[in-house]
């Protein structure tokens, strides 16, 4: 059987940005998990000692605290800064882009838009920069608004643009003057269309990543979409020897919070089951 690897998969810039600044921080802490993905977690926290604290009121003063690639609330951030603990960002910077262009734009005297789901933690903490912005997850929830005649309109990173369009549409043709953002990152697009073209050819599809990461299950949303036998696992214990019987292709993808090393440690587990 061969083994394919979709062209894009797992770890995007911010994730793997994020991992490096937690390993050169030894013994730091993150506020929740860094990632989607407790082997890594693990992996970090016996080797580097980067330990996960529930909430900032568990932590010593002066503390090493390491802000999620999500970001977090303004305040937020400055009650850590007044508790005097020791702030390492990770916040990927294009979420950072985002928080920035609408506090600026706010400053400015234009009413915010913020395409997103408001219980997501980018979400809030891009909101937490704009003055009363409006969040909404699509067009009709703005329609029967009335804003200022200058409306700024920024989107969650991980939104589709096709979704986003339909709101820059409408608010063009309504308002007068209208700065319109392109704050979508393109990581999450292209593990899942890689997903897509390499599940069309394989006939039995492995996607890699936490059961509680939205990202991976959409992969595999994806992939069951083109391949039946698609199996969703978060490391090679999990996989069967009968999944692989008498299958020519095995494509592998990965989500976004799975390191390269269990990606290996799965080809490797394929391989010894010799199909
Ligand atoms: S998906 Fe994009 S925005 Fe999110 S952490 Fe990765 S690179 Fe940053």
């Amino acid at each position: 059987m061969e083994i394919r690897l979709a062209k894009s998969y797992g770890f995007c810039f911010g994730v793997k940005r994020a991992i490096k600044i937690a390993e050169e921080s030894k013994n730091s802490n993150t506020l929740g998990p860094l990632i989607h993905n407790k082997r890594e977690i693990k992996r970090l926290e016996e080797k580097y000692g980067v330990k996960v604290a529930e909430t900032s009121e568990n932590l010593e003063n002066g503390a090493d605290v390491i802000i999620r690639t999500h970001g977090i609330p303004k305040n937020d951030l400055e009650n850590l800064r007044e508790k005097n603990f020791n702030i390492i960002d990770a916040t990927c910077p294009f979420v950072t882009k985002p928080q920035q262009i609408v506090e600026q734009m706010s400053k400015e005297g234009y009413d915010i838009v913020i395409f997103g789901d408001i219980q997501h933690p980018e979400i809030k903490g891009v909101m937490s920069y704009a003055e009363n912005p409006h969040v909404i997850l699509d067009v009709s929830q703005i329609q029967g608004k009335r804003l200022k005649e200058k409306v700024a309109v920024v989107a969650q990173t991980t939104r589709k643009i096709d979704e986003y369009l339909k709101i820059v549409d409408y608010l063009v043709k309504n308002y007068k003057e209208v700065r319109v953002f392109n704050t979508i990152c393109n990581a999450t697009f292209e593990n899942q269309s890689a997903a897509k073209d390499l599940s069309k050819e394989a006939d039995v599809m492995i996607v890699v990543g936490g059961k509680n990461s939205s990202n991976t299950k959409q992969l595999y949303n994806i992939c069951k979409e083109n391949c039946e036998d698609s199996y969703l696992v978060e490391d090679e214990n999990e996989l069967k020897k009968e999944w692989f019987e008498n299958k020519k292709i095995c494509g592998i993808t990965a989500g976004a919070s799975t390191p390269d090393w269990i990606i290996e440690k799965i080809i490797g587990k394929i391989r010894d089951f010799k199909v």
